[in-house]
């Protein structure tokens, strides 16, 4: 090892260590006296991220998750991603140049918005990055994306879905409405907390699933059909105050109308079932 003394490019004295073969010592010395003091370079990385802080909250980019050193560090990246993009970014008016531009706006603007953990700037750019690699790395990716987009309902076509297949009662208790589904032969009532609610489903025999974190009840062919339990199950919903969303427009009809065939309690006894729920009992005969 050797030590070089000699004026770093910040205008600062100090001394180098080198290591390696000696013939090139002294150039290797050189190169390191082209870069900032260690204390400019430390000046330099705080200044770094403070600007790309500011420039972030300029431009409204998401804030990064990580650990405090790994934001730090992805923060000054992503930043750096964006320069070179603005470097290369030339006005033209050339058709090709237009729709590149374009193309590589999209592109960058979705990695800034999809991927906000610090995590991945370092892990993607942190030795080096260019822009024709980031194209084609993310490019095939942005366009699925902008197909699932084109296809799936927009929050407005959603709210409008939503309110064709919901039920309001005549005055509107509980502020969420309860959403009933049928798939098969279980029915399920799936509603945030709500103490009401869970009286009235668990005496419709309804059951908590703690997997699919709702209320169920398989229904089998004694029950009656699943239509008419969950037309049932609505009409009780609406008389108690809660607004029901129902796909299925029988099931809306008939809570409606109250047209659906009530739940036939006798065939308990054919059945010589000895016990009945002390609830169903009135309906028992
Ligand atoms: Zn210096």
């Amino acid at each position: 090892m050797s030590k070089y003394n000699g004026t770093f490019s910040c205008g600062h004295d100090g001394v180098v260590e080198v290591f390696g073969p000696t013939k090139s010592r002294e150039w290797i010395a050189d190169r390191k006296f082209e870069n900032l003091c260690s204390d400019c370079y430390e000046e330099k990385k705080i200044q770094d991220r403070k600007d790309a802080l500011a420039s972030a909250v300029e431009q409204d980019l998401p804030t990064l998750t990580g650990t405090k050193k790994q934001i730090n560090w992805a923060i000054v990246i992503r930043q750096n991603l964006i320069d070179i993009w603005e470097n290369q970014y030339k006005q033209s008016t050339e058709e090709k140049d237009i729709e590149y531009n374009k193309r590589m706006a999209s592109i960058l603007e979705y990695i800034l918005y999809r991927y906000t953990a610090a995590e991945f700037y370092i892990d993607n750019f942190r030795y080096s990055f260019n822009i024709s690699y980031l194209l084609t790395k993310y490019g095939a990716e942005y366009d699925k994306q902008q197909e699932l987009a084109a296809i799936s309902p927009n929050e407005k076509d959603i709210a409008e879905i939503t309110a064709e297949i919901t039920l309001y009662p005549e005055k509107q208790k509980h502020k969420v409405p309860v959403e009933i589904k049928i798939n098969d032969n279980i029915i399920k009532a799936i509603s945030p907390k709500n103490e009401k609610f869970k009286d009235l489903v668990k005496y419709e025999l309804f059951g908590w699933s703690q997997d699919e974190r709702c209320w169920m009840r398989k229904i089998r062919t004694i029950n009656g059909t699943p239509s008419d339990r969950a037309a049932e199950l609505a009409n009780k919903l609406l008389s108690a105050g809660f607004a029901v969303i129902a796909s299925d427009a029988e099931v809306r009809e008939k809570a409606i109308s109250a047209a659906f065939e009530p739940e036939h309690f006798k065939w308990i006894e054919k059945l010589k079932i000895s016990y009945v729920p002390e609830h169903i009992k009135d309906k028992y005969y």
